[in-house]
């Protein structure tokens, strides 16, 4: 239970585009924090802690400040450009949907961000990607099935431990060891917060849980050139973004869903896919009824990494988010982004074109628990007052 608080004064202003950012990191920055709120002005930061932080304070406020200090000194605000805008379109419903979906059992958390989705939200969701088929349809995309644990040792290869090590998710097992097996089977027990075993149990780490799905076609193709030059395909995944405090509602899971269609070839190729997947999504979108806009953004890097990486992102319009409106709290959601790596992974991973040079890719992702979430933010549950596709298709 959250009992106390510190307000701090941030070492520089928080500029109002990194005001939501810097307080998704604070969550990061220490156990004692129970949440964080940076104020809109970008001149204060409360946070409620667990505990008394007595002789921690300190140490607490100086880990803050040096947040606020890699994340948002000399910054600059990125010149976001929207690219679609249907922000306006009608929605019938003002309430958070996830109230009633609790209510009437439909959803169930099982524990923090992990959630257990009934018949309605499983029919939506089957609906939308059957949607987003469509589009990996129009492309004739080939499918695959990827797996839910991801190599270390690949993750490693394409940096990802520098730039999103905060959101990983482990996976281990007991160490092969007799001696060690059987205390565990005799002596675990989950505890407080956790199991109470030894670290010192558990073997290293050599598998992750998946953050994307996209990256395992990427590994599928390392260290050899790509036959025919282009590929584009589709997978569904379950993926894992630890987001720590900031998972509190159905917007941000542990563990969710993502239908990608992705595309490996020239500069050219995925640029033009890309561009073809946001025009064809557009059509779809606007049956289902979904108010949302599409501008650049960037990915949410960590701390070291943040500032030097949005900037390119953003310079390079490397990523386009869908963003969905939530109308019971006039916010906005990225149910999905359309996203260019350039030649990331091929430089990485030695994927190359005919011509020997690295091969480039990009994905189309979508988030299918927040397509849900977002839609029934907009239209409610009583499907009588939904748009008529997605009314038609569910009765
Ligand atoms: P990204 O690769 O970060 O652009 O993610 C693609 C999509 O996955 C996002 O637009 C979201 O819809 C969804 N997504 C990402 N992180 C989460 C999360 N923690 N919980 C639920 N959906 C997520
Ligand atoms: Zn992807």
């Amino acid at each position: 239970m959250p009992e106390h608080r510190l307000d701090l004064a941030p070492a520089v202003t928080i500029p109002p585009h990194l005001v939501g950012q810097v307080q998704s990191k604070l969550a990061y920055v220490d156990e004692l924090i129970a949440s964080a709120d940076v104020a809109e002005s970008g001149d204060r930061i409360t946070l409620a802690l667990h505990a008394a932080a007595g002789a921690r304070a300190a140490e607490i406020e100086e880990k803050v400040q040096r947040v606020v200090r890699e994340m948002a000194q000399g910054s600059i605000a990125p010149k976001v450009e929207i690219l679609e805008d249907h922000l306006a379109r009608p929605t019938s419903y003002s309430a958070d949907p996830l109230d009633e979906l609790l209510a009437r059992g439909e959803v169930y958390e099982e524990s923090t961000g992990i959630f257990t989705f009934g018949p309605l939200m499983s029919r939506l969701i089957a609906y939308f990607e059957s949607r987003f088929l469509e589009l990996a349809a129009h492309f004739d995309a080939q499918p695959y099935r990827f797996p839910t644990l991801m190599s270390a040792k690949f993750l490693d290869r394409v940096d990802y431990f520098r730039a999103f090590p905060h959101s990983l998710t482990f996976a281990t097992h007991l160490r092969e060891d007799l001696d060690i097996i059987n205390q565990f089977a005799e002596t675990a027990k989950y505890e407080g917060k956790g199991l109470n075993s030894p670290a010192e149990f558990f073997s290293q780490v050599e598998a992750m849980l998946s953050p994307a799905v996209c990256y395992h076609l990427y590994f599928s193709l390392a260290d050899h050139p790509l036959p025919n030059g282009q590929l584009v395909a589709t997978a569904v995944g379950t993926c894992f973004r630890y987001e720590s405090n900031n998972l509190t509602s159905l917007e941000r899971l542990w563990n969710f869903t993502m239908r990608e269609v992705i595309f490996v070839g020239s500069k050219d190729f995925v640029l033009e896919h890309r561009e073809q997947s946001r025009q064809f999504m557009h059509r779809i979108f606007e049956e289902l009824g979904l108010a949302y806009q599409v501008e650049t953004a960037n990915d949410p890097f960590f701390v070291g990494e943040f500032r030097k990486q949005a900037a390119f992102q953003n310079a390079f319009q490397l990523k386009y988010e869908i963003r969905a409106r939530l109308p019971f709290k006039e916010s906005t959601l990225a149910i999905g982004s359309y996203n260019y790596h350039q030649d990331f992974f091929g430089r990485h991973l030695g994927i190359t074109l005919p011509d020997g040079k690295p091969i480039h890719t990009g994905c189309t992702a979508f988030g299918l628990e927040r397509v849900a979430h977002a839609f029934l933010a907009q239209h409610g549950l009583d499907p009588a007052r939904w748009p008529a596709a997605v009314r038609e298709a569910l009765s």
